[in-house]
């Protein structure tokens, strides 16, 4: 069976909401839907520009709803983690009353069978609200709001900006070497896989040699050395984006494995100061207690299992002016 790994890359903004959307936004964490006027209509949200003409509107607002009629709807069945409602609910155009235009958002009805155009329903709030549009949870057949959990009130100050992650979660195969080759990281074993053909040996990668474009399957694999040269390093100085947790100045070098030609690459070391590590370093290979054991697959360089880093052994560095050039 493959196996696979999930990756999930964020970019998280901050975006300013403007005049108009920092107001509607101030007033969700007070449990009030504002429209703005436009000549007769009401617009919910507000905008700042008529829609049909590109004029700009005054600050106009009015208080509409809170409960308003259901347009138009479809149901949503198999709820992703995208959506605001975790179970089936519908997406419904929401006339609130005194709104000339409809307000998008989910209706937790239970069941289809419970929706209909001309539903009247009226929002359910989050008890903490922080000024976005999921501040309305939803709304809910009837003509009575309703706050979800404890009401924690309005915030203290004018909401201005709102945090936006741009989120995307992929998914890849684990090449079964790799499995291969944790599971031996297990056993303190660094796997590599020589190929029959040009007899290059190779560690991580998907299991074929890229010269020969062959796969290599097990009866390919030889055990590796546990001590090496590092040959070339960076010293990576973290950088305080959200959600990063390094804050230390860290190191990923190259490590040349002892007779071969083998080059673990970006390996962490350990024991070892970002500051007094050097090429022609003599490190050997350190392995994490069965408490630190990492079940991830993958990792920059394609680090895994068992082995957590390199280690200085103490021996005099190698002198050679060619080790800087060894990267692959
Ligand atoms: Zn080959």
């Amino acid at each position: 069976m493959t196996e696979y790994v999930d990756s999930t890359i964020t970019f998280p903004y901050k975006r300013s909401l403007g005049p108009m959307l920092q107001t509607f936004m101030t007033a969700l964490t007070e449990q009030r839907i504002l429209g703005i006027r436009n000549g007769d209509a009401v617009l919910v949200p507000p905008m700042e520009w008529d829609p049909a003409t590109g004029a700009e509107l005054a600050q106009d607002f009015v208080e509409v709803g809170p409960a308003g009629t259901v347009q138009s709807w479809t149901w949503v069945p198999e709820p992703t983690e995208q959506h605001p409602l975790d179970h089936p609910f519908a997406f419904a155009f929401i006339r609130l009353d005194g709104a000339t235009t409809p307000l998008l958002h989910a209706v937790d009805a239970g069941s289809p069978d419970a929706m209909s155009d001309g539903l009247r329903v009226a929002p359910r709030w989050k008890g903490q609200r922080v000024g976005r549009i999921n501040d309305l949870a939803c709304f809910v057949p009837g003509e009575e709001s309703e706050v979800d959990g404890e009401d924690a009130g309005p915030l203290d100050e004018p909401v201005t900006r709102m945090d936006y992650d741009a989120t995307i979660t992929y998914r890849n195969p684990v090449p079964p070497s790799a499995v291969r080759a944790v599971d031996a990281s297990r056993e303190h074993r660094i796997l590599g896989i020589r190929c029959p053909v040009c007899e290059r040996t190779y560690s991580g990668g998907r299991g074929y040699c890229p010269i020969d474009a062959i796969e290599l399957g097990p009866e390919t694999e030889v055990d590796l050395p546990h001590t090496g040269t590092i040959t070339n390093f960076s010293i990576i100085t973290p950088i305080p984006y959200p959600g990063q947790t390094e804050t230390e100045p860290f190191v990923r070098a190259f490590v040349l494995l002892d007779d071969t030609d083998v080059i673990l690459v970006y390996q962490p070391v350990v024991e070892l100061p970002a500051t007094e590590v050097r090429v022609g370093q003599r490190v050997s290979a350190v392995w994490a207690s069965p408490a630190e054991e990492d079940d991830e697959y993958g990792g920059m360089g394609g680090n895994y299992g068992s082995l957590i880093g390199w280690m200085p052994t103490g021996e005099p560095d190698i002198d050679d002016p060619d080790l800087v050039n060894r990267i692959f």
